[in-house]
């Protein structure tokens, strides 16, 4: 017998036949001896609409009353759950976030759990029944109603399993799994029998979007194991978990993420004095700008050249603010170019593996792509390569660490 949270995602649930077999699913647990706890999304579409009927009413709905209107997706998609599996003979009760309860900050639309009541769900598991719990959602000590963000269900699932020390959290969308590489740029790319917290945050925040990445970072944090999974066909998903894959010889790459949603910016002639990377810095992240890769190169005649890289939709603000900078400083020149791509090789292998840069250099060279900026950490290498060698980039080196897919 074991206790294990379930989360369904917006697909799941996204019609009456599909919350149906979902119960069904849910039963298949109860029947084995399982206590159930399920989290559930808004019906696919539904987050949307009613942001959207906000919207048709002012342009800045306040912030408290955006989150009584979008928990109402979710409260609708319990309450049908557990008729659903009521009607199939399985004993279930539904709770908002704030009946749990769920206690968060006030920060509406962004709110953080700052803890969770259990009694209410133990009680219930424990007189045989099935809990359901509206993802996403929570109260703050004043007794209002907070949300945690959009796609914040993956979070109040994990946030459930932490609280009740579940066996595993897991989290049913609709792929299989986790895969090395997007699939759709990479055919041969295989699902991951299972990846490291620390892998899947990598993976995740450079842009594999399978997860909401706080659910991730809460998971590590208290060591609940998350399993990712179908929830229209059968499989054992990916397990994402502390430990690494000693089952067999451990791979040197997990998986290669990349993104196309930053834009890189250069001070040229720039002078070597102190001070000024925070000169150049100071102003944009002032204006709230956040910076992902920074590149200094060793000065020559006094002078050297500056790039980072930020967010896409930020590049325009930031060549504004850069141009200023580059008056003040004296510096010679701004460039800028938003047609580039990331591409990043994660794994925790690579911590016991020397060469692998030099491998993911040779790779990109043999395919004649230049690297335009790289940095790296413990478990990963990214380089920024021109946005029309992406794809090329990512299969290259798919190919080079051996993590295409044996054909059947
Ligand atoms: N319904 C919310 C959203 O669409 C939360 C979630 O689905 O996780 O963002
Ligand atoms: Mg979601």
């Amino acid at each position: 017998m074991a206790l294990i949270v379930q989360k369904y995602g917006g697909t799941s649930v996204g019609s009456p036949e599909k919350i149906a077999a979902v119960a069904e699913r849910v039963k298949r647990f109860v029947d084995q001896g399982d206590q159930v706890v399920v989290v559930v999304s808004a019906m696919s579409g539904e987050t949307n609409r009613l942001i959207a009927l906000a919207q048709g009413i002012t342009e800045s709905p306040s912030p408290r009353e955006m989150d009584v209107l979008l928990s109402t997706g979710e409260q609708v998609t319990i309450a049908l759950l557990a008729m659903s599996l009521q009607k199939i003979g399985c004993d279930a009760r539904s709770y908002t976030g704030s009946q749990v309860a769920i206690v968060t900050d006030s920060a509406h639309m962004k709110a953080r759990i700052s803890r969770i009541d259990e009694q209410k769900m133990r009680a219930d598991l424990d007189a045989g029944k099935v809990v359901i719990v509206a993802g996403f959602q929570g109260v703050d000590e004043q007794g209002n109603i907070t949300t945690l963000g959009r796609g914040g269900s993956d979070t109040t699932g994990v946030a459930l399993a932490a609280a009740l020390q579940a066996d595993e959290c897991q989290i049913y969308t609709d792929v299989d799994g986790v895969y090395t590489t997007d699939p759709r740029v990479v055919p041969s790319a295989k699902r991951l029998e299972r990846i490291t917290f620390e892998e899947m945050l990598e993976m995740a925040s450079l842009g594999s979007k399978v997860l909401q990445i706080r659910s991730v970072e809460f998971a590590g944090k208290y060591n609940v194991p998350l399993r990712v999974l179908s929830s229209f066909q059968e499989g054992p998903g990916t397990l994402i978990s502390l430990e690494e894959d000693s089952s067999m010889e451990q791979p040197i790459v997990a998986g290669i993420a990349f993104n196309r949603d930053e834009a890189k910016l250069t001070l040229l002639g720039v002078p070597d004095l102190p001070g000024v990377a925070s000169r150049i810095l100071g102003p944009i992240s002032a204006a709230n700008v956040e910076v992902d890769m920074i590149v200094q190169n060793v000065a020559q005649d006094q002078t050297t050249d500056f790039t980072f890289t930020v967010h896409r939709n930020e590049y325009k603000k930031t060549l504004n603010i850069l141009q200023q900078v580059c008056d003040d400083l004296g510096a010679r020149e701004v460039r800028g170019d938003d047609g580039i791509a990331k591409v990043s090789l994660v794994g925790v292998g690579m911590r016991s593996h020397a060469g692998v840069a030099s491998k993911m250099f040779d790779a990109l060279a043999a395919e004649s792509i230049n690297i335009q900026m790289i940095s790296t950490s413990e478990i990963k290498i990214s380089v920024v390569v021109s946005e029309k060698y992406l794809e090329l980039a990512v299969r290259a080196l798919h190919t080079a660490f051996g993590l295409d897919a044996k054909a059947e």
